[in-house]
């Protein structure tokens, strides 16, 4: 076949377009006008990886909440925290804040710890079922949900969107049953400030109806081989933690005992408003971040930057949050 050019379209292409066009005597013509693309609203597939001894441990987030700054320091002035913010490049007023829910992937059984916000509490949350689909799981394949407590970014999630029936139809829950208990009680609605009543009432609609599935745990019970809760009081009444052992390597998942980054690790005495039991919650979290920094645990936490895997260290008489690598295979 006669070739119009001694130069293949590549070569031009290499030798940098039109200028080669023209050095090989061909006619330039006007070519189309490149796409304009619209911009995507998508995010990558919203799940992270990665191994536990023979345990496969995936991040499969339910998106973001956005809360007022204020509400994660609420016993120090504003100016100070809003400095502090400052200095970290963060937004001063708003908090963007992640949630991380863990699925482990014991070989017989997957188990959840939280069930996300759901459908009523931010739109920009409860995309739970939506990436664990994205990550090859669907909610009848989740056998285990431990929820570590009663706040709606961690419990609204376990009914569907039309508030009936459970999002997880085939699982079975572990929560401490002095929580289950307290967000079951009229005792909860009294307990909560004016604007967080709400909270009340929601734990109430989406715990009644898993109750009867509801085992109620206290410290160290074994939800699954290796798998043992740690109480965790203070954020809320009952709040309880996930330690996870396998092959001699440990993973504590914090749930909300260790709540904002960078706040939580250099002023662990700033408490958020939405801790219920502010000096039993500064203890607590001190506690955890003090044996996290002992053993060296890998920790998970829920609203730590996606995907919330890390390590803390100790830095003085505070802490610091060392985030784990990003590793592309498991
Ligand atoms: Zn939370």
């Amino acid at each position: 076949m006669e070739r119009l050019s001694p130069f293949s379209r590549r070569d031009m292409l290499k030798a940098g377009g039109a200028a080669a066009v023209m050095a090989a005597g061909l006619p330039l013509l006007p070519g189309p006008a490149l796409a304009k693309a619209d911009k995507s609203a998508n995010q990558v597939p919203g799940y992270y990886r990665f191994d536990l001894g023979d345990l496969e441990l995936t991040i499969v987030s339910d998106g973001n909440l956005v809360i007022p700054t204020a509400l994660e320091a609420s016993n120090v002035p504003e100016a100070e925290l809003r400095a502090f913010l400052e200095a970290n490049y963060l937004n001063p007023e708003t908090n963007y804040s992640q949630m991380n829910v863990c699925l482990i992937n014991t070989g017989d059984e997957l188990i959840l710890v939280d069930a996300g916000g759901g459908s009523y509490f931010q739109d920009s949350a409860g995309k739970l079922v939506q990436n664990l689909e994205a990550a090859g799981h669907s909610a009848d394949q989740i056998d285990k949900i431990i929820l570590t407590h009663g706040h709606p970014d961690h419990c609204w999630g376990v009914i569907d969107d039309f508030a009936e029936e459970p999002r997880f139809p085939n699982a079975v829950y572990y929560m401490n049953g002095k929580e289950l208990d307290f967000w079951l009680s009229k005792n909860a609605v009294d307990r909560l400030p004016e604007n967080l009543k709400l909270f009340a009432t929601g734990a109430y609609r989406n715990l009644n109806p898993i109750k009867d599935k509801t085992t109620r745990t206290k410290n160290a019970f074994e939800v699954s081989p290796g798998i043992r809760t740690i109480d965790s009081f203070g954020h809320t009444l009952a709040h309880q933690s996930v330690m996870i052992e396998q092959g001699g390597e440990k993973l504590l998942i914090t749930g909300d005992a260790v709540h904002h980054w960078p706040i939580t690790f250099e002023h662990p005495d700033w408490t958020p408003s939405v801790d219920m039991e502010p000096e039993v919650a500064i203890k607590t979290r001190k506690r955890l971040m003090n044996m996290a920094a002992d053993e060296k645990l890998t920790v998970v936490g829920y609203h730590m930057p996606y995907p919330g895997i890390g390590h803390i260290a100790r830095d003085g008489n505070v802490f610091r949050w060392v985030p784990a690598q990003w590793q592309w295979q498991p």
